[in-house]
């Protein structure tokens, strides 16, 4: 799959009285980490429920590689190569790593059932190409050693990677992140940046990238927007964005 551009034009959602989104446009490079950051309440989760179409935006429209996106149901939006993590996870605590994976797996290749209740060859043969492809992913956010591993006893760390290994199963092109390292540690924003730059660099992913943790929003990406009431109060580098006076003034402040 080729590399993925995105553009948001224009997004604007209200719900009821209030405008969480106001005409947002954000433009996105293939290969890139671009940033959303912004005050609780901004309006970054609402952004992304809008380009994966669990919400349908009042204003504007997302456009991936030249086609529109907006208006297609979540599954096909899906099909065309995206995918996200969630604010909270929503890891099976008490499965395996592995099998965490291997249901993102399962999902996405949707090997028919009857050939599984069969027990064909086919579903052998699937079977094995998805435990190997599984621990690709696994090693590919370094959880080699943890396969074995309940999702509920892994460190928030390595839980975080576990769902970028999940939402990595679907092949995706362009991948949201919605706040993968609030709460860790140091030594565990540090492990997930540079898993975010092998995204990047080695998979040819697009990210966009939805975090408070200004360590790892401004070692990892290209480009940042500053959301604010759900307007958008600055855009550029991150060295343009941390000298921004209007930036200072709402966000980064004290
Ligand atoms: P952020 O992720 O930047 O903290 P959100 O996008 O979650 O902010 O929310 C932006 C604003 O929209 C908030 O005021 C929130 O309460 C409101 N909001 C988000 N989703 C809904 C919804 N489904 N119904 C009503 N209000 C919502
Ligand atoms: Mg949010």
């Amino acid at each position: 799959m080729s590399a993925a551009a995105l553009k948001i034009e224009s997004l604007g959602i209200r719900f009821g009285g209030l405008l969480a989104l106001d005409e947002v446009s954000i433009d996105i490079a293939p290969r890139s980490i671009h940033a959303v950051i912004g005050p609780n309440g901004a309006g970054k989760s609402t952004l992304v429920n809008l380009v994966t179409g669990i919400y349908a935006p009042t204003t504007g429209r997302v456009i991936l590689d030249g086609e529109v996106l907006t208006g297609l149901p979540t599954h096909r939006i899906a099909a065309r190569g995206v995918a996200r993590t969630f604010q909270n996870t929503e890891l099976f605590t008490e499965l395996s790593a592995r099998e965490n994976v291997l249901i993102g797996l399962h999902r996405h290749l949707g090997y028919g059932l009857l050939a599984s209740t069969l027990r064909l060859p086919s579903f052998y043969r699937a079977e094995r190409d998805a435990a190997r492809r599984a621990d690709e992913l696994l090693a590919l956010v370094g959880l080699e050693a943890q396969g074995g591993t309940a999702a509920g006893d892994l460190a928030l760390g390595q839980q975080r990677r576990l769902e970028l290994a999940r939402a990595l199963a679907v092949g995706p092109r362009l991948l949201l992140l919605d706040e993968p390292a609030a709460g860790l540690r140091a030594a565990e924003a540090e492990g997930l940046s540079s898993v975010l730059l092998r995204l990047r660099d080695e998979l040819g992913l697009t990210l966009l990238l939805i975090d408070h943790v200004m360590r790892v929003v401004m070692g990892v990406s290209e480009r940042i927007t500053v959301l604010n009431y759900g307007r958008k109060l600055a855009e550029g580098t991150p060295e343009e964005v941390r000298r921004n006076p209007d930036v200072i003034a709402a966000y980064l402040g004290g």
